[in-house]
């Protein structure tokens, strides 16, 4: 379980980027956050993935402070971010450096199948369209097993036929696994459609102003 507990960051420049927000989000729950620009989602996400620390409060991960990038905790930007110099199947094992060779591959191999890039292994990320890069992102966030992962805008970048079967793609790779989602999304539409439940953010400061609940099937 993911607790967020009144946490807020103060930039060097004065701003108060949160207010003081909690949220507690159960194992395996999708839980969709909306809210208009510079509302505080991104550091939210940032502070959530230890990439950042929290000014005030805390968050912990079944009771683990996470203050520093910590392998229960994954992230999945707007951008894929892979390493241009390293394959697709190499990008997705970067984590996996502590798992062995042959187990290692064999994980490498059942998520790209997942996620419908079993041929793609040896491909470079410059030959892959913008979706199949960032169903490889998802792939290299969720192969260490995460408890938790974090997707910032993780479509917004797509076009709309694109952004459904990648949509598809994230909920198979959830499903198989059930980690605890965080989706950030400006897409209303998106966050029910894939939200178990949808937190509405404040602008200036980030506070939750409402949470709905979503009794909707998912695709
Ligand atoms: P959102 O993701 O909802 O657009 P952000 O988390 O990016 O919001 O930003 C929240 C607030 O914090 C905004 O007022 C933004 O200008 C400010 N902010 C974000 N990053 C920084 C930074 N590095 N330095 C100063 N202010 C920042
Ligand atoms: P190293 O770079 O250590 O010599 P490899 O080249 O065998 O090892 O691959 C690095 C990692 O990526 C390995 O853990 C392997 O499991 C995985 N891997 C490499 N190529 C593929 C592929 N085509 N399909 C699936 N996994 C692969």
């Amino acid at each position: 379980m993911l607790t967020i507990d009144g946490i807020d960051k103060i930039y060097p420049n004065g701003t108060h980027a949160l207010g003081g927000v909690s949220l507690a989000v159960e194992q395996g729950e999708i839980l969709a956050i909306v809210g208009g620009s510079g509302c505080g989602k991104s550091t939210l996400l940032r502070l959530a993935a230890g990439l950042d620390t929290p000014t005030r409060g805390t968050i912990a991960v079944d009771g683990t402070i996470i203050d520093r990038p910590h392998p229960a905790v994954g992230i999945v930007f707007q951008e894929p971010r892979l390493l241009p110099w390293l394959s697709v199947a190499d990008n997705i094992g970067f984590g996996l450096a502590d798992v062995p060779k042959a187990e290692r591959r064999d994980r490498v191999e059942r998520v790209l199948a997942r996620i419908g890039l079993a041929d793609y292994g040896t491909r470079w990320p410059r030959e892959l369209s913008g979706g199949q890069a960032q169903r490889v992102a998802i792939a290299r966030a969720l192969v260490t097993q995460p408890k938790v992962l974090l997707l910032d805008e993780p479509f917004s970048a797509l076009d709309a036929f694109t952004r459904a079967s990648l949509q598809d793609a994230l909920l198979a790779l959830w499903d198989a696994q059930k980690p605890t989602l965080v989706i950030v999304t400006h897409d209303v539409d998106e966050a029910i459609v894939l939200g178990d439940r949808v937190v509405v953010m404040e602008p200036h400061p980030g506070r939750i102003f409402s949470t709905i609940g979503v009794d909707l099937p998912r695709p």
